[in-house]
């Protein structure tokens, strides 16, 4: 067994914990990162897609660029999008979203998750600051007032000022300090697909909402669409178990044709979907950032957008609280303060979407409807909900001392 010693011990090589361990080794932090399964090989750019895709906003793409790995990413594959609509199927209120009356390029990227982790994967492997522990896992958390000791599963034992769960939404980390969670079922699943359509998507993120939940139809550069469908249990059950004919008609249906007919469907993948927050996101030497910390519906795509706003304020915490400790409680208090809140605003906004939208009930309907066209036509409201998705408005700062 050996034994070694960091600043910063992160488990979880997903797309935060990765983004979280280059930041810090970037701003002169010794870490160690530890990850249960290899990251995914990128093969060539003409090949499948993977069925796993997040839609990344303007501010995430900027922390790509500040660690140069951007450009990894687009050389890889990415899919910009120019527009969004999102419309009800119960009604007839619409909005639509364009880069161009934003004054931006895009609205933002669809990128597979498995290119972000290995874009930065391959930036770690060149980082001296970083050491990997891969495959491998934390099995045992030790935590006193001078030092956090970690056992792995490799018998290599680590100390550290600081441990960082970013093991995502079943966090070991969590339980293991013992960190309460707050967490309901939305009795939905998401049903994710690549699908070719008759029609081209012209950049265009559509997303219509039906009484079962809304489903999406996310552009790929190629030409195909990244379709995630959150319906009810039943309905998604439904879905499932349809014939790929049947799932494809079903599809088109449920987006209203508005791309034709879905003329190819591939492999389908279900995830359950629930809203968490972590009673606390930390402790005296520890912290939890992404879905360790905290999960939301999918259905605006903010996910792991949220996820790299906690590593981004974490960083900023660590690397320029002054305390020389990065594993003191006062300090990690303000990453706390800077994030749970936006954090629990956004999961109730997604709750309050997808209560409202799936609601048939006749005020609400209306109302729904109604606000849809009143936000499309009032310029600076629908302005101020696409700065805010783009992540270029946050209602407060990244943090504040004290
Ligand atoms: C259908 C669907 C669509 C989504 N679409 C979007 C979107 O468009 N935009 C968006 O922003 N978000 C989206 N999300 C959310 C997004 O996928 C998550 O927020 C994101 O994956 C969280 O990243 P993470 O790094 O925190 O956790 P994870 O991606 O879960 O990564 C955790 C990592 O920790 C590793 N690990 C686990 N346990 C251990 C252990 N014991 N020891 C060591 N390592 C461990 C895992 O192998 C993994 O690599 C979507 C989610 C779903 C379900």
């Amino acid at each position: 067994m050996s034994a070694t010693s960091c600043d910063v011990l992160i488990a979880g090589g997903g797309m935060v914990g990765a983004a979280l361990a280059l930041s810090l080794a970037r701003g002169g932090l010794a870490v160690a990162l530890v990850e249960l399964h290899p990251p995914a090989v990128f093969a060539a750019p003409d090949g499948e897609h993977d069925l796993r895709v997040s839609a990344i906003n303007r501010a995430s793409q900027r922390l790509f660029q500040a660690l140069g790995v951007w450009e990894g990413m687009r050389a890889m594959r990415v899919s910009p999008y120019q527009a969004m609509e999102v419309w009800d199927a119960g009604g007839n209120g619409h909005i639509r979203f364009e880069a161009r009356e934003l004054g931006e390029p895009d609205l933002g990227h669809i990128i597979e998750n498995r290119v972000v982790q290995r874009a930065l994967w391959d930036a770690l492997e060149a980082e001296p600051g970083v050491t990997r522990f891969c495959p491998d896992a934390v099995t045992h958390l030790d935590i006193s007032a001078r030092e956090a000791r970690v056992t792995l599963e490799s018998g290599v034992r680590i100390t550290a000022s600081l441990v960082v769960g970013a093991d995502g939404a079943r966090s070991r980390i969590r339980e293991m300090a013992r960190i309460g969670l707050d967490s309901r079922r939305y009795d939905q699943q998401a049903l994710v697909a690549t699908v070719r359509t008759a029609l081209p998507h012209r950049e265009t993120a559509r997303q219509r909402f039906l009484p079962t939940g809304p489903l999406a139809f996310l552009p790929l550069a190629d030409g195909r669409c990244s379709v995630v469908w959150s319906a009810d249990d039943e309905r998604a059950e439904q879905l499932r178990d349809l014939d790929d004919a049947a799932f494809r008609e079903a599809l088109a249906e449920g987006l209203d044709h508005r791309l034709g007919a879905v003329l190819e469907s591939g492999q389908r993948a279900a995830f359950p979907l629930r809203g968490s927050q972590a009673r606390h996101y930390v402790r005296p030497r520890l912290a939890l950032v992404g879905d360790a910390a905290h999960t939301i519906h999918p259905l605006a795509g903010q996910g792991v957008n949220l996820g790299f706003q906690d590593a981004r304020t974490l960083v900023e915490v660590l690397l320029h609280g002054g305390t020389g400790d990065p594993g003191e409680l006062r300090l990690l208090r303000r990453y706390e303060r800077a994030r749970r809140g936006d954090n629990v605003v956004m999961m109730r906004a997604m709750e309050l979407f997808r209560y409202g939208f799936g609601s048939a009930l006749p005020p609400l309907a209306l109302g729904r409807n109604l606000g849809l066209t009143l936000a499309d036509r009032a310029g600076p409201i629908k302005k101020t909900l696409a700065r805010r998705a783009l992540g270029l408005d946050s209602p407060r700062p990244p943090c504040r001392p004290g």
